[in-house]
Parts: C-alpha cells; structure tokens; sequence
C-alpha cells in the first residue's frame, strides 16, 4: 500500500489528535470502556453475547427506572431512537402531539410527518420549558393518540417537567413518547413512575461510552399498540416486535457491533459501581460549580437555575462576541470542543456538556480557566481570576 505523504503510512493513521469533549455530545470515554472495546469480536448469535446483551437489558432498566420487558440497545445513535420510537406507535393519520421547546422537538415533529402523523406542534421560546397546563389543554382539544416530549433539550439546556403532561397524555388515552437523549444517566428520570410509554437515549451522553448505540425502552401498552396495527411498522430495522425476538428469542435480525455492546457494557457496569442517585448528584454539582464560574466572570446560563439541565450547560454570549473565534481558539490552542447555539441561538451561545466521564472537577476547572483566558485574549470585558475560586467555593461546600 502506498502512502499519501513521505511516512509511507496509509492516510488517517495516528492524526486523531486527544481533545476534551466538553460539547453537546459525543462526550469523554471512560478509559476502561474504550479498553472494552478492543476486546475480540463475537458472532451477534454468540451465546456469550447474547448473555452480555441480556445483563446490558438489565442494566438499562436500572438507569431508565423501568420494568419494561422491551428494553434493549437499538443498533443506531440518538436519532435512532427518535425514528423506532416514532415508527413504532404512530399509523398513518394517528393524530399525534409533539410539545417543541428547541431543535429536537422540531426534529421530531419532522419524523411525526414522514410517519404520516397527523401533527399538532405547540412551541413554546427557546430557553424555556411547555407549559404543563397548556399541554394539558392542547391534549383535550386534539385528543392525539400520542403525545411527544423531549425531556433534556440540548438545544437550549432545559429540562422538561413531564408527570404533569403523561397524567394528562393518559386520562386521553394516549400513549407517551420521551427522548432522554441527554438525561439518561445523567438527570432524574424514572420511566414507570412517570408514565412514558416509549423512552429512548444515546450512548454517547451521560452514560459516556462511544456513540453508535441508542438505549430504547417500551410498555407492554405500546408494545400491544404495536402489535395490534393494521399496517406494519415502515421501518423493518427498527421494527419492535422484530428486535424484540432477536434480543429475546435469539432470531438473526441484524448484525449488531459487539464492540459497541462491551463498551456500553462496561460504562453501564462503571454507572452501577457508582450508584445511579450518586451519579445524578455528580452531574448536578459540576453543574453548579460551572454555573458559578461562568456567573462570576460577568456571563450568564439561557435557562433559570429552575429549569436547567445538569448535563448541557447553555451560557449566553453577549453581543459582539464570535462564537465561532471562541470555539476555535478554544480547541486548536487548549484541545477542548464544547458546542455553539443551534436555532434562533446560532452564534449566540456556547454549550457545554458536562455528561457521563466528562462531569469531573478537573475538567470544569481546566475549561473555566481555558475560556477566561481565550475571553480576554478575544476582546476581554470579563471578571479577570474569579471564576475558579467561584467555582471552588461550591466544591467545597
Ligand atoms: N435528541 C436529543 C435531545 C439530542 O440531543 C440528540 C443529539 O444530540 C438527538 C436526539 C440525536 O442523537 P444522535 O445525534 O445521537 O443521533
């Protein structure tokens, strides 16, 4: 093989450089689940990791708070989630309610339509939560058969109140779809006490192993919606009643990545070590010692305290700052990627993910100290020095 420089190496090897993902996600891997992911490749029928896959199942229950029987890892990132879920319970011309509050409900308004869903949005501004009283009303007026939330926006750092709207999705007897995309492992959420019906994630958030994976939990309710459709699922690959009989009954379905399953394996193996109430406790705390590095150099978060996720930290730019500049300085001098605003928010806001491996003090201090400096280095204007004792204070109680 010929090389593409005088290294006489093929292209693309040894150029991944090391950054810290501090982004919206993919967030920073555990070593050890990177480690997982070089061990040798099985069969996807080995008896030994279809064992593997069954205490996976078992584990994703503990972090989804579910009894579900259909909990399982779709063989896709987050968006595969969204389209299963969807797929799955909507028939053409089922009336179906997505509450929007950033880009992701938008997006799965875009899938609600490609299924043939007969959709119904309620918006509410980016940067703050729906209204339940209001989703409440929208729910008896359009009578959906599914109702929509997405409980961790990425876009704007919101997280989204959700009993209020399942009780209400419920006594219309609809079924509840929620993206916990950016919240599973990382923010309270509890699947059977809240009623959702249809509940997916991805790999590479708060549970902090590589993308490619997408955490998917079902109800006996939906799934007998599923099974009672008069058309089948559009989608053959995410098609529940199919993966349900390769996770359980063992039938070739796909060929999934055993690698991908060792690593989600492992960081879910790494989270039960921790205790999940614990590793709520540690994104939160990161959060706010963030929270008060960023206040006390003179900046702000998009959403209140309130309503603020742990895991996606929105901090808003004011006027005349280059979001773009920031980011790049940002990771060509210091090697860290945190993420820019989506939306009405293009240009206006950094997010920062502080998910799964990467909620760690070390590295909220490593990225205060690297903005302050690439702040002042832009244009200054900020409270020079006082974001890292900020930020100590609150480690320390
Ligand atoms: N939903 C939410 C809330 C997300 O944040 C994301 C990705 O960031 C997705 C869905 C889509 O996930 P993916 O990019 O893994 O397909």
């Amino acid at each position: 093989m010929t090389g593409d420089d005088e290294t006489g190496k093929p292209p693309s090897r040894n150029r991944v450089p090391k950054r810290l993902l501090l982004g919206p996600g993919p967030s920073e891997v555990d070593p050890e689940v990177t480690r997982a992911l070089s061990m040798p490749a099985l069969g996807h029928l080995d008896p030994v990791l279809l064992d593997i896959m069954q205490e996976l199942a078992d584990m994703l229950r503990g972090v989804f708070n579910t009894r579900n029987k259909l909990t399982i890892a779709l063989s896709g990132t987050g968006t595969s989630g969204m389209e299963a879920a969807l797929a799955n319970v909507i028939e053409p011309g089922d009336p179906v309610l997505v509450g929007v509050m950033g880009y992701f409900g938008d997006r799965m308004c875009q899938i609600v339509e490609r299924q043939g869903g007969k959709l119904t949005r309620i918006d509410t501004e980016w940067g703050t939560a729906l209204d339940p009283q209001k989703m409440r009303e929208a729910i008896l007026r359009v009578q959906p058969r599914v109702v929509c939330l997405v409980h961790a926006e990425t876009s704007t750092g919101v997280v989204q109140e959700i009993e209020e709207i399942s009780r209400a999705a419920h006594e219309a007897g609809a079924l509840l779809v929620v993206d916990a995309v950016t919240s599973l492992g990382g923010q309270p959420l509890k699947v059977d006490e809240w009623g959702i019906d249809v509940c997916y994630s991805g790999s590479q958030k708060c549970l902090g192993a590589p993308s490619g994976l997408s955490p998917f939990t079902m109800s006996d309710r939906a799934l007998d919606k599923v099974r009672n459709r008069k058309t089948p699922v559009s989608s053959f690959y995410l098609d529940a009643g199919l993966l349900e009989k390769y996770w359980d009954e063992r039938q070739y379905h796909h060929t999934i990545s055993a690698p991908l399953i060792y690593s989600l394996h492992t960081s879910l193996s790494l989270l039960h070590e921790e205790g999940l109430e614990k590793r709520w406790e540690r994104h939160n705390l990161n959060h706010r010692a963030f929270r008060a590095g960023i206040e006390a150099m003179g900046l702000s978060f998009l959403p209140p305290e309130e309503v603020s996720l742990w895991p996606l930290n929105a901090v808003v730019l004011p006027a005349g700052w280059d979001e773009l500049a920031i980011r790049s300085a940002l990771l060509n001098s210091h090697g860290i990627e945190i993420g820019g605003g989506l939306g009405p928010f293009k240009g206006k806001l950094l997010r920062v993910g502080l998910m799964g491996y990467g909620s760690q003090q070390a590295f909220v201090l490593q990225l205060l100290a690297s903005l302050e400096s690439v702040l002042n280095a832009q244009g200054g204007g900020i409270s020079q020095g006082a974001a890292l004792p900020a930020a100590m204070r609150v480690y320390e109680g």
